[in-house]
């Protein structure tokens, strides 16, 4: 951080801040508000933005000459109800401390994303989705009402009842509607002990079959070679409750402060063709055999803990994340249709991996009911792996697949709008709560959200 402002009883300082993917950079004015008075204390006419933990893998808490508004201060649990399960919660609270807080009182939260530095506010406003969409419904899902801050405003409550626009249009909101100060979630009980049992698969549209067999299970995604000698070939990682004492499955997440928002990237880009090829070659000898053994959820919800040097191995040229969802009847076909296009581009593909879901659709949301694929490329601004994620962009549209706008650094405005039913009337309904456009990001700009 290099400069820092005092006015009006509010502080920015002047930093760098790049998204998780590396795709983008920008220098940005960044408030740390330590008071509630302090979420409202920008100049009426201040473009604006709220940063929780800032893992999104795009530019959403920042960019787009706003200031970012950290709620990094506002980490406080305010209520918790240990007889019924319900978590009212300051917005800035990291999703892996509120699990182990959960966990040794016998409650968690179903619903999670694979990073634990991400804030209660970040899922809320990218309604995130956990480790069986299927199963469990996005974020949304176990929300039941939120305080959110408007410009030159008191804060409102909302929920279901109370302001339904407004609560469908700050789910998924990417931030646009104002700022999230606090939640209240409804919990669940976790399993008393856990075993993965593991299903090797020839392909993805194999692996579809296995996740549609598997709907109720607890965890559930796949792993897949997205290499063109072995395209889709992988893993279906089944997480299923166990009576058996022996399998308990409480060890506890690590703390979220414990673990860095990022890792260092390797100064060279470990992710080239032979890399990938021995990478994929030993995740398959290691993880793609059939077999069970017992597992923690502490290990299921936050696998990616054990894989901080896979993301170091992108190096300074970083990654893309693409993740479309397709819906049942077409996924068979655009699995067929990305294995030919693979093998005609040979994109240096990482990982692909796969989830299913079962939900509806509402504004921007991932859901749908469908298979999701995840593929994460490197050396995104490359001109193959470019071209690459354009054609698949265009091979999941006509395959009426869904994007992920808040994964995709790549994604363009004109796409976002194809491939999305009712894009202008979200985008509408997003400026209905903000008719002044004082909320913006990246994300914001290059979407034309
Ligand atoms: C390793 C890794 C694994 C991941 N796994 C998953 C996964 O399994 N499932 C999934 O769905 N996503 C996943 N993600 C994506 C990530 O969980 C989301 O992007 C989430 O939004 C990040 O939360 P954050 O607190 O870091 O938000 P930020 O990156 O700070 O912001 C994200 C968006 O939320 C808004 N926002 C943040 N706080 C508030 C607030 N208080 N009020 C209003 N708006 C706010 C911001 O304005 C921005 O638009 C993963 C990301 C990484 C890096």
């Amino acid at each position: 951080m290099r400069k820092r402002t005092e006015m009006r009883g509010y502080a920015v300082a002047e930093t760098e801040l790049s998204s998780f993917d590396r795709q983008f950079h920008a220098r940005c004015a960044l408030q740390r508000p330590d008071r509630y008075r302090l979420l409202d204390a920008l100049p009426a006419d201040a473009p604006r933005i709220a940063r929780g933990g800032g893992v999104s893998y795009v530019g959403a808490s920042f960019g787009g000459g706003a200031i970012s508004q950290s709620l990094d201060a506002f980490d406080r649990l305010l209520a918790f109800d240990a007889e019924h399960g319900r978590l009212t919660v300051e917005a800035g609270a990291r999703i892996g401390d509120l699990q182990r807080f959960l966990l040794e009182r016998g409650w968690y939260l179903p619903v999670a994303p694979g990073h634990p530095r991400a804030s209660v506010g970040g899922c809320i406003a990218a309604d995130v989705h956990g480790k069986n969409p299927a199963r469990d419904g996005t974020f949304r899902t176990w929300l039941d009402a939120l305080v959110v801050q408007r410009p030159h405003a008191e804060p409102c409550v909302v929920d279901r009842e109370h302001d339904a626009d407004l609560f469908g249009a700050t789910c998924a909101g990417f931030g646009l509607t104002g700022t999230i100060v606090s939640a209240t979630l409804r919990l669940a009980r976790p399993p008393r002990a856990l075993v993965l049992r593991r299903v090797p698969v020839a392909n993805l549209a194999e692996a579809a079959r296995v996740l549609r067999e598997a709907a109720n299970a607890p965890v559930l995604y796949g792993w897949h070679d997205g290499g063109a000698a072995h395209f889709g070939r992988g893993v279906v990682n089944i997480g299923l409750a166990s009576g058996d004492d022996h399998d308990r499955a409480d060890a506890l997440p690590p703390a979220a402060a414990d673990l860095p928002a990022r890792v260092a990237p390797l100064p060279f880009t470990a992710w080239n063709r032979a890399g990938l090829t021995a990478a994929n070659r030993w995740l398959d000898w290691r993880w793609c055999r059939a077999g069970q053994a017992p597992m923690t959820l502490g290990d299921a919800l936050f696998p990616l803990n054990r894989a901080r040097l896979y993301f170091a191995g992108f190096g300074h040229a970083g990654m893309a994340e693409a993740q479309w969802l397709v819906p049942h009847p077409r996924f068979e076909a655009f699995a067929n249709a990305l294995a030919d296009l693979v093998a005609r581009t040979r994109p240096r593909i990482a990982l692909i991996a796969s989830k299913l879901f079962a939900g509806t659709a509402d504004g921007f949301s991932f859901d749908g009911n469908g298979v999701a694929l995840a593929i994460q490329v490197a050396t995104p601004a490359a001109h193959g792996e470019r071209a690459f994620l354009d054609a698949l962009a265009e091979l999941a549209i006509a395959h009426d697949g869904r994007p992920n706008l808040i994964k995709d650094s790549t994604l363009e405005a004109s796409v976002a709008r194809r491939a999305i039913d009712g894009f202008e009337a979200a985008r509408a309904r997003l400026a209905r709560h903000d008719p002044q456009r004082l909320h913006t990001s990246e994300l914001a700009r290059r979407l034309a959200l």
